[in-house]
């Protein structure tokens, strides 16, 4: 399962605008339609506005009846966790609260806590959160970089008042791949077996090594229920796991089959939203991905095509089919390109393709220093001077 992060950890990146609530709206239904299980609407204890956008996102799921399951980021504080149970009430919505309190030796000794005051803390959050009869998701932050024996004592006491599912973060992007799956492995064997109870795990990974990805299929293959991500890996510093990265190789290693054909729209509906563009080499989504004017590459491409094979023109110089993510092949042409490049360009835009304009497309391919734009190429499709 995967958990959507976007409308919470992903806005609180330094270089995104706070989107208007239809836009919210529009990237929630994205979400849905991508099949990803689970949304962490925001924090409503942030303030009257952050309430509001949550109130509005979760009476949006009910109304429209999405499948996706919200849940709310909250400190361990009853100010934070009582308006989650308000939303619920007015929603007419199941809400996880996700309360989070910091865990690693660095963390306690910037902020004056001990052991007792991290264990008090969490058995008053968690059973506030019961009390309201909201589902208990226990976050530990910074657990990749806490004395096992404390996150071991930390999740025991959640998990005997009432939370059942645990949220193993790499908050501060800590962790390797092998890390992880050992992490997880602890959790699994000196946590949640020893506790009886049926208790979710969650990862929750950050950039910060640009090992979101990785870490995350790790977690997966050591046992994880549930990871985290944001489109395009929006979050703080530099960002989450990116969410669409992961579904996309989720999809490659055959771990999921669903229908991902919205997950360019999903992106650049996020991009848009927030402001911050998707660079051009962006895995999947970005320009870039399935562009080329390189002779050899398009003449392999632009061969599969005229064998009337979809699906070989989109794999043969390609890692990842585009047609499976809204993405289509784009052959260019520049100074690297062959004849067949400018041919194929003709064809498609059905322009007849004649020795003398191939030929003077070419040349001047030949002499630019980059790829020539559509409007260049029509321009030498014009009469001869
Ligand atoms: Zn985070």
């Amino acid at each position: 399962m995967l958990n959507d992060e976007t409308l919470r950890d992903g806005l609180q990146s330094p270089s995104v605008l706070d989107p208007p609530l239809e836009k919210k709206i529009r990237i929630l239904h994205l979400m849905e339609a991508l099949g990803i299980d689970s949304v962490n609407l925001g924090l409503p204890g942030a303030g009257a506005r952050a309430k509001e956008d949550v109130l509005r996102l979760a009476k949006e799921i009910a109304a429209a009846k999405l499948r996706i399951r919200p849940n709310c980021a909250a400190r361990t504080l009853e100010s934070d966790i009582r308006p989650i149970a308000d939303i619920v009430q007015a929603a007419g919505v199941a809400i996880e609260a996700a309360t989070f309190l910091g865990s690693s030796p660095i963390r306690q000794y910037a902020e004056d806590w001990d052991l007792d005051f991290l264990l008090r803390t969490t058995e008053g959050a968690v059973k506030y959160v019961v009390s309201l009869s909201l589902p208990a998701m226990y976050v530990t932050e910074d657990t990749t970089r806490a004395q096992p024996e404390v996150i071991k004592k930390l999740y025991a006491t959640a998990i005997q008042h009432g939370a059942r599912a645990i949220v193993v973060c790499d908050t501060v992007g800590h962790a390797t791949p092998r890390g992880t799956r050992a992490l997880l492995n602890f959790i699994q064997e000196e946590v949640v077996k020893p506790s009886g109870e049926s208790v979710r795990i969650d990862w929750h990974g950050h950039q910060d090594r640009g090992l979101g990805v990785a870490n995350s299929l790790a977690a997966f293959a050591a046992g994880a229920h549930q990871v985290h991500g944001s489109a395009l890996g929006i979050g703080e510093r530099v960002g989450n796991t990116p969410i669409d990265q992961l579904l996309v190789n989720l999809k490659l290693l055959g771990a999921i089959d669903r229908d991902l054909s919205k997950l360019h729209e999903y992106a650049q509906a996020v991009s848009d939203a927030v402001g911050v563009p998707i660079p051009p080499n962006y895995p999947v989504v970005g320009a870039d991905a399935f562009r080329t004017a390189t002779g050899v590459h398009a003449a392999a491409v632009i061969k599969a095509f005229k064998k009337n094979d979809v699906e070989l023109a989109n794999q043969v110089y390609s890692g990842v089919p585009s047609h499976w993510f809204g993405m289509d092949q784009k052959i260019e042409i520049g100074p690297m390109s062959g004849k067949s490049n400018v041919i194929y360009w003709l064809e498609k835009r059905g322009i007849s393709p004649t020795d003398e304009l191939v030929e003077r497309i070419f040349a001047c391919a030949k002499r630019a220093d980059r790829v020539l734009t559509d409007s260049e190429i029509l321009k030498l499709c014009g009469p001869p001077k």
